[in-house]
Formats: C-alpha cells, sequence, structure tokens
C-alpha cells in the first residue's frame, strides 16, 4: 500500500476540488490527495494504468477492498450483482511479465516497425481540449516513431490494422489503463466483459462521505454551536457520539 489515509478535512477539500471537473481531472486530485510525497506533475506523467492502481489503493483504504458492483444483462435485462475484489485485480495486472513503467514499447506488424509509449494522465488532459475525436488524438499521442522499410511513416496515415496491433500491445504493458470485468448472467448464461471506472467509483463514494460529513457537520454545529473545524477535527468515534446526542 503506498497511499495515506484521508481525514475528515482532506476528504471535503478533495470533494470541493473535483465537483464540476472532468474525469482525468479527479484523477489527478485523487491520486495527488492519496500520494503527498509526488508532485502532481509527475503523477500526470505516469501511465495511466499506474494511477488506477494507486485510485484502488486508495479505495481500499477509504472504504475496503471489496467492490460490490451490478451490471444489466444485455441478453435478459436482469439486474447482475457482482463482488469485486480489488487487491486481487490489481496484483494479477501487476504481476504480467512486462515492462518498467516508463518502459517504450516496440510494435511489429505487416513491415511496420513502431516505437509507441503508454498513455498518461497528461496525455488524457491533453486531449479534452483538442479538437480532434479524443480516442483517434489519444492514439497519435502514443505513437513516438512509425517507419515503413526505413522510410518514416505519418501516425495519422497508419493503417487500421497496425492501431489495433498498437491498441492490444498498450492494453497488455498497461492493463488498469482499461479495466475490465468478466460477467456471467446467471439468470441466462450470457457472458460479456463490463468496464470498470474506478475513477467514477471512487470519486461517487468520496461525493457521499462529502455530504455526509456535512449533514453531521450542520447538526453537530445546530446542537452545541462549534466550528467547521472543531467539528472535522474529532475523531470519526467521537463525531459519531455527538451526532446522536444532536440528533436526539
Ligand atoms: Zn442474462
Amino acid at each position: 500500500m503506498h497511499v495515506r489515509q484521508l481525514d475528515a478535512d482532506s476528504i471535503l477539500r478533495l470533494w470541493e476540488a473535483g465537483t464540476g471537473a472532468t474525469p482525468p481531472r479527479r484523477a489527478l486530485l485523487l491520486v495527488a490527495a492519496a500520494t503527498p510525497a509526488h508532485e502532481a506533475s509527475t503523477l500526470a506523467d505516469m501511465p495511466v494504468g499506474w494511477n488506477v492502481g494507486r485510485l484502488m489503493e486508495l479505495r481500499h483504504a477509504l472504504f475496503g477492498p471489496q467492490l460490490a458492483c451490478t451490471a444489466v444483462c444485455a441478453s435478459c435485462g436482469e439486474t447482475v450483482e457482482l463482488g469485486v475484489d480489488l487487491p486481487a485485480i490489481k496484483q494479477a495486472s501487476e504481476s504480467l511479465p512486462a515492462v518498467e513503467v516508463f518502459g517504450r514499447l516496440t510494435v511489429a506488424c505487416n513491415g511496420y516497425e513502431l516505437v509507441a509509449q503508454r498513455l498518461t494522465l497528461a496525455d488524457l488532459l491533453a486531449v479534452e481540449s483538442a479538437t480532434e475525436e479524443p480516442a483517434a488524438a489519444l492514439a497519435l499521442r502514443s505513437i513516438v516513431t512509425a517507419r515503413r522499410a526505413e522510410t518514416p511513416v505519418e501516425p495519422a496515415d497508419l493503417p487500421a490494422e497496425i492501431w489495433r496491433a498498437v491498441e492490444e500491445r498498450l492494453i497488455a504493458a498497461d492493463p488498469l489503463a482499461d479495466l475490465r470485468l468478466e460477467i456471467a448472467c446467471p439468470h441466462c448464461g450470457h457472458r460479456w466483459l463490463e468496464a470498470l471506472d474506478m475513477v467514477s467509483v471512487l470519486w461517487n463514494e468520496i461525493a457521499a462521505l462529502a455530504k455526509s460529513l456535512l449533514f453531521d457537520v450542520a447538526a453537530i454545529s445546530r446542537s452545541f454551536g462549534w466550528s467547521e473545524a472543531a467539528i472535522l477535527a474529532l475523531s470519526p468515534a467521537r463525531r459519531r457520539a455527538y451526532l446522536e446526542l444532536a440528533l436526539r
């Protein structure tokens, strides 16, 4: 575990800063809050999957290792519930035979030779303001050099099968960047892969926690007249006990 626990005041600050922010910006805020030894600019330059690993650790530290998810079966329309064990997913991805974090990837396919790099949060932030379609803009950012028979090729001119090869290679090298859960419907047997978006999972939980903290502050200050700072500085056990007294 690389992350630190966040206190009540940090949770509220995080929620305040991230409200209205885009998902990559929220991811950066969450990881920066949890790993204070890193500069935000350094975190942005780490691969997306590395940051998702830190989000999983923060989720574990704040709310526990088990995630209860639901998905709707496209075949029969039933809601499927599944439990996700975050440390198991993280360990399976991080123990893959690959790749130092900053290593570049070479892809050779149909006479083309490419050097690619894993996408970072900085890439996700950069394409938010790009004019191209985001997926295409991201794909272009992943290519360092492209050649065919020793002749440089413009990345934009690469054929579709080369893009597929690059994409497969990037996902294999940074699996947490594209998390998918294997689901089998217990009602009809239909199987599919469901994307797991750690940024929105964790953000929704942080937002709910922030709102319950604000509720506690409002109720306790109404009864006892204490300041927000004083109430947030209470230990969770004391805050709960005073809340019970305030609500009596
Ligand atoms: Zn089904």
